[in-house]
């Protein structure tokens, strides 16, 4: 066993062209945020059909800063998933705002549109839909909703750039949209993200907060001395993407159809070799309008049927040599969450029962046949 290299659930995929431009920024003399985040800021516009785009540091900063951006006040309140990473409920708090959660609809993993109308009071103020592991929220209700209500929408994009909800591409629709190219995700920067918006009033905000607050075309208006005059329109934070990052993300974009196309040839292998097994759930593919990102492989252990429990699996995958993720333990069951807010485990049954037997087994671009059918083999075995 010892001679079979560990295999792990995510790895990206950077090319020779992307190290080459990484060098190139290098040997530049300029490393920080310059013409390599203008170029792809400008790709990444033109990506989603000519909105504004802002890089940022990371989606964490980028939501933080849209949630920001919207000016919620304290007690305003922000419809979320509690099916997430910690960091869409972490954002909404560092705004001044207050989490509410709508539970899960079992099969996709997404908010449950029946139940959010129930979930919005007077002190409402945005909802914040998470495509879970890239497969679309139903868009249509949930803009139908906002706009009956008077709400703002941000989209936690994190697992979805390059998906497509009613054959229009996430990132196109509503307010605005935030993306992440941490390196699990479909592409990366390393560390980074972006904003993508509409609302040119938003633009703004962002691009003041993300960088010390400056804002250089006030002050220019009255200057006679030119670029290195500007203005403090408010204390900003330190959100910057850097042209090393940018250099990686000007090779990434261009690759990222394909590497949705090949994440989806290894999700349908995994959804046709994995059927039939008492004990395991498997994901729900995209409706035949959208298109699923497949930025994660979810599946969900049945304990009983299947003679283990979830944390047991994983440990005898990992003695196989094969890593898996663990994508999420229901946000609701955070100490400070609980503290805070008073949620209870069973406040929210779907996400909590979900988030106690889910794990992502390996899907990356470069994952090879023989490996995918050593996962598909010792799934069969551990679940027999
Ligand atoms: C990864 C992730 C984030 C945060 O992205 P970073 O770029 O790492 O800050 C936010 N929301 C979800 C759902 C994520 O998976």
């Amino acid at each position: 066993m010892s001679d079979i290299p560990f295999l792990p659930f995510a790895k990206p995929t950077i090319s020779e062209e992307a190290i080459a431009e990484v060098v190139d920024c290098l040997r530049s003399g300029w490393i920080t945020t310059g013409p390599k985040v203008a170029r792809f800021e400008q790709m990444l516009s033109d990506y989603h059909g000519g909105r504004t785009a802002l890089c940022v540091s990371s989606a964490t900063a980028g939501l933080q800063l849209a949630l920001m951006a919207l000016g919620l006040e304290e007690g305003d309140e922000v419809i979320t998933s509690p099916m997430t990473f910690v960091a869409t409920l972490n954002t909404i708090v560092l705004a001044g705002g207050k989490p509410v959660l709508v539970d899960v609809v079992p099969e996709t993993l997404n908010m449950d549109m029946n139940r959010l109308e129930d979930a919005i009071t007077p002190r409402t103020k945005a909802i914040m839909p998470v495509h879970f592991a890239g497969l679309p929220v139903d868009l249509d209700p949930l803009y139908a909703l906002a706009e009956k209500h008077g709400l703002r929408v941000v989209e936690d994009c994190a697992h979805a750039i390059g998906a497509a909800y009613r054959n229009q591409r996430i990132g196109t629709f509503g307010d605005i949209q935030v993306m992440s190219f941490h390196p699990n995700k479909n592409m990366t920067t390393g560390e980074g993200g972006v904003v993508i918006t509409a609302d040119p009033a938003i633009a703004k905000a962002v691009e003041q907060l993300r960088f010390h607050g400056i804002d250089r075309s006030v002050f220019n208006r009255f200057s006679k001395s030119g670029s290195q005059q500007y203005d403090v329109a408010l204390p900003g934070y330190k959100a910057n993407m850097m042209d090393m990052q940018a250099a990686l993300g000007l090779h990434q974009l261009p690759a990222l159809d394909g590497f949705i196309d090949r994440r989806t040839e290894l999700a349908e292998n995994y959804l046709k070799e994995l059927q039939g097994i008492e004990g395991l759930e498997l994901p729900a593919a995209a409706p035949a309008t959208d298109r699923h990102a497949w930025h994660l492989f979810t599946v969900r252990i049945g304990e009983n049927a299947a003679g283990l429990d979830r944390d047991a699996f994983m440990q005898a995958m990992k003695e196989l040599h094969i890593g898996t993720g663990l994508h999420y333990q229901s946000t609701h069951v955070f100490r400070w969450y609980r503290e805070h807010l008073g949620w209870q485990p069973a406040d929210f049954p779907n996400a909590l029962d979900i988030g106690n037997r889910i794990c992502s087994l390996p899907l990356f671009p470069t994952l090879e046949q023989a490996d995918q059918h050593r996962v598909i083999n010792a799934v069969r075995t551990l679940l027999r």
